[in-house]
């Protein structure tokens, strides 16, 4: 579950929230309570995302596997 942070508008108090994408409950801050807090960005979190990473990885050892032939060197499929 991803974290995210927010900035409460009363008090002034940045904090990390843990909580589903599609949660869209309120937020309240930790400190004075209130419900007038704003979602903070920070884009290094989002460019260096492990979804991004495994997402691109994922096609180069799919294709790398099916390009070394293993399933016919092991003599299963009688093509030689
Ligand atoms: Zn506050």
């Amino acid at each position: 579950m991803p974290a995210y942070t927010y900035e409460c508008q009363s008090c002034g108090d940045v904090f990390d929230v843990r909580r589903a994408m599609m949660d869209d409950s309120a937020v309240v801050c930790a400190v004075c309570a209130s419900t007038r807090v704003r979602k903070v960005y920070y884009a290094p979190a989002l460019v260096g995302g492990s979804a991004q990473r495994s997402s691109s990885g994922a096609p180069a050892a799919a294709a790398a596997y099916t390009g070394g032939g293993g399933g016919c060197r092991g003599g299963a499929c009688g093509c030689h």
